[in-house]
């Protein structure tokens, strides 16, 4: 059996994974910044957890793999803007805790290698996977290799600007994709949308229910024009960056994952779209679209993979 750890900005999954990529227990924790030898000790608290919710020991894990939401090479999380960490000897410190063979990867590429392993993306050569949250995650297997780029660094895909609206992103850019595409994105427009129109649906759901990535949704239901306009702008701020990667490593397929990624309202409308504008139109091979078959789990079962190697 294994571990696999999915690190997020605001929590930490952890699952135990079988050798064929099935959890067998889940716990999450809320993530702690600051000093992150702390946070390194809650995960490794989070893993004994996990184990024993699965009925296992310590002893039954053969290897911990973790997703960490930015660059890591060889074991150490040299960036990662979401977590405020910097030349983490992350591999290192949770060895030290759990006694046990650990691996870590960008978080966005574990969700890929989950699916490539063992879910949607299975025998595929070309194929693109984003996670939408906090930030937007991209990863890439281009000729049936997935790219890592120089100490691990590339594939950030997130950060490459879309906009000229002067607005600073985690990592210190302006007007990143993630700024425009990520769930905190779709958060903030509907803020906006409710202080611009106070007697508006949007505003009311905001009020009775408090802020979530629920309310737009449930305003367009109800009727309200603006929140669909919100939607629709949203929905081509994603396909902008799509289209811009489609055109660079043509995928036959792109896996688009994240919480949101359960609403057919965001999916739905992002194949015809990307093959419409995309290089080439009908003339180039066609890019499908589809959610990861393990969901929210994606992250999970690909960091454990790293450990089953
Ligand atoms: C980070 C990526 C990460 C993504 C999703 C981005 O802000 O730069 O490394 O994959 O968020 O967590």
């Amino acid at each position: 059996m294994y571990l696999g750890i999915d690190v997020g900005g605001m929590s930490v999954k952890c699952g135990l994974v079988s050798d064929d990529g099935k959890i067998l227990a889940k716990k999450s924790i809320v993530t702690t910044l600051g000093d992150y030898r702390k946070t390194i000790a809650e995960i490794a608290d989070l893993c004994r957890e996990t184990v024993s919710a699965g009925g296992a020991t310590m002893d039954d894990i053969v290897g911990v793999g973790t997703g960490i939401p930015g660059t890591v090479h060889e074991g150490v999380v040299s960036f990662a803007a979401n977590l405020n960490w910097y030349k983490v000897p992350y591999v290192a410190e949770l060895e030290k805790l759990l006694g046990k063979p650990c691996y870590a990867g960008n978080d966005a590429n574990c969700a890929l290698l989950g699916e490539w392993v063992f879910g949607a993306a299975k025998g595929t050569k070309n194929v693109m996977a984003i996670t939408i949250g906090t930030g937007i995650g991209t990863a890439f297997i281009v000729d049936g290799k997935m790219l890592l780029g120089n100490g691990s660094a590339g594939t950030e895909g997130g950060h490459v600007r879309i906009k000229e609206r002067g607005n600073r992103c985690g990592c210190g850019r302006l007007d990143c994709w993630e700024i425009y595409a990520s769930t905190s994105s779709l958060l903030e427009r509907t803020k906006e949308l409710a202080a611009k129109e106070p007697d508006g649906i949007t505003a009311r759901i905001l009020a009775e229910n408090g802020l979530s990535g629920h309310c737009i949704f449930n305003a367009e239901d109800q009727g309200d024009e603006s929140a669909k306009k919100v939607l629709d702008e949203y929905i081509d701020d994603i396909c902008v960056g799509l289209i811009n990667y489609v055109n660079v490593f043509r995928p036959e397929k792109i896996i688009v994952g994240g919480g949101i990624s359960a609403r057919e309202r965001v999916i739905a409308p992002l194949e015809g779209k990307i093959n419409a504008e995309a290089y080439g139109g009908s003339n180039n091979p066609h890019v499908s679209v589809s959610t990861p078959v393990f969901f929210n789990d994606a992250g999970i079962i690909g960091a454990a993979c790293l450990a089953i190697k």
